[in-house]
């Protein structure tokens, strides 16, 4: 798979990233290893060398499982970037305590130390805040990110489901503190969800030369070949109409309806990199495939227009 910069770091990541939010959902420790296994293997097979996690996936188990994986296979660390996330606090965690986010410096090192202990490693290629807490203090967000860089825990920083807004704040206080920008904004984008489109995000993405990664590309399934049934209500037209597209264009070029979906997403200039998160190894596999695929400005077009429902002005 080719690969692209993040940010203006050094890291360099294949095109399509693996999502692991999937990655453990039982409650059997070694059901979730031969889950984990199959599809992290898998992906990296077919060319993923980013590996996205959050510290609440799969209420913890999806790290340890992935990080059982790289400790069954010592030479796979080397090759692959490991992302991760911290700032969602489960409800009573501790007990009576209420479900919320937390920015503060001393919960950011905490997560991110139980993180590299979950995942076998010695350091976190990027570290993202996963959703704005409302307290949100960048001052002490950069306490945080001075720290855990200095110490050798993290190599880049990002975010994610922040604004614009909100990416500035704590870029503006990270060059000022730390000289060390964010890497990274990761957003919700697909044909079936266009809000970064125009909100500004992937314009400031582009500005700021931050990498869009793009969580449930494929709507968590709605747009995959075979995926699960739209559900009633407001969207389901629209969704019917971008799929019939899809389908359409797909047949014409025998390539699968998600590859194109993540095509889609490939050809926007601000480099946006889809996360994908699939657990099943053939699917993996027909993802890998939108990287070989060029959608001309037409065919962009042809699709936007049906994810939108309605005609451009
Ligand atoms: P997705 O790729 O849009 O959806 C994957 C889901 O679609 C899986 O359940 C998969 O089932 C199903 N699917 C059905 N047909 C498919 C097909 N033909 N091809 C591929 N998948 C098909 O992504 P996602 O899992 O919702 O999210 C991807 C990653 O984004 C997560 O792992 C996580 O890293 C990240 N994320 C981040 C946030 C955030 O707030 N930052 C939020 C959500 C997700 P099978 O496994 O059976 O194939």
């Amino acid at each position: 798979m080719q690969k692209t910069p993040l940010g203006e770091s050094k890291l360099s990541s294949s095109r399509l990233a693996y999502g692991c939010w999937r990655l453990a959902p039982a409650s059997e420790v070694r059901t979730n290893l031969e889950t984990a296994r199959t599809a992290v293997l898998a992906a990296v097979e077919a060319g993923f060398t980013l590996f996205d996690h959050a510290d609440v996936y799969c209420h913890t188990r999806a790290e340890s499982a992935f990080g059982e994986v790289l400790r069954e296979n010592p030479k796979l660390r080397k090759k692959l970037l490991v992302a991760t996330k911290c700032g969602i606090r489960q409800a009573e965690e501790p007990p009576g305590a209420p479900h919320r986010y937390d920015f503060s410096a001393e919960h950011i090192i905490r997560s991110c130390e139980n993180s590299l202990r979950r995942l076998h490693c010695e350091e976190i290629d990027l570290f993202q805040l996963h959703r704005p807490d409302w307290l949100m203090d960048a001052d002490e967000v950069a306490i945080a990110f001075a720290s855990l860089h200095k110490s050798g825990k993290v190599r880049e920083f990002g975010v994610s489901n922040f604004s614009p807004a909100q990416v500035g704040m704590i870029q503006r206080t990270l060059l000022k503190k730390l000289e060390q920008p964010l890497v990274s904004n990761q957003v919700e984008i697909s044909l079936a969800k266009l809000d970064a489109f125009t909100d500004a995000t992937l314009d400031q993405c582009q500005t700021l030369n931050l990498t869009p990664l793009a969580w449930s590309p494929l709507a968590g399934g709605l747009l995959g070949d075979g995926g699960k049934a739209s559900p009633p209500g407001e969207k389901a037209g629209r969704l019917a109409g971008v799929i019939a597209a899809l389908d359409a264009m797909a047949a014409e070029r025998n390539v699968t309806r998600a590859a194109l979906a993540l095509a889609w997403l490939l050809k926007h200039p601000a480099k946006i990199i889809p996360i994908i998160g699939s657990t099943n190894p053939d699917r993996i596999r027909a993802a890998a495939a939108a990287d070989k695929i060029e959608l001309s400005r037409e065919d962009w077009y042809r699709l936007l227009h049906a994810a939108r429902g309605e005609p451009l002005p």
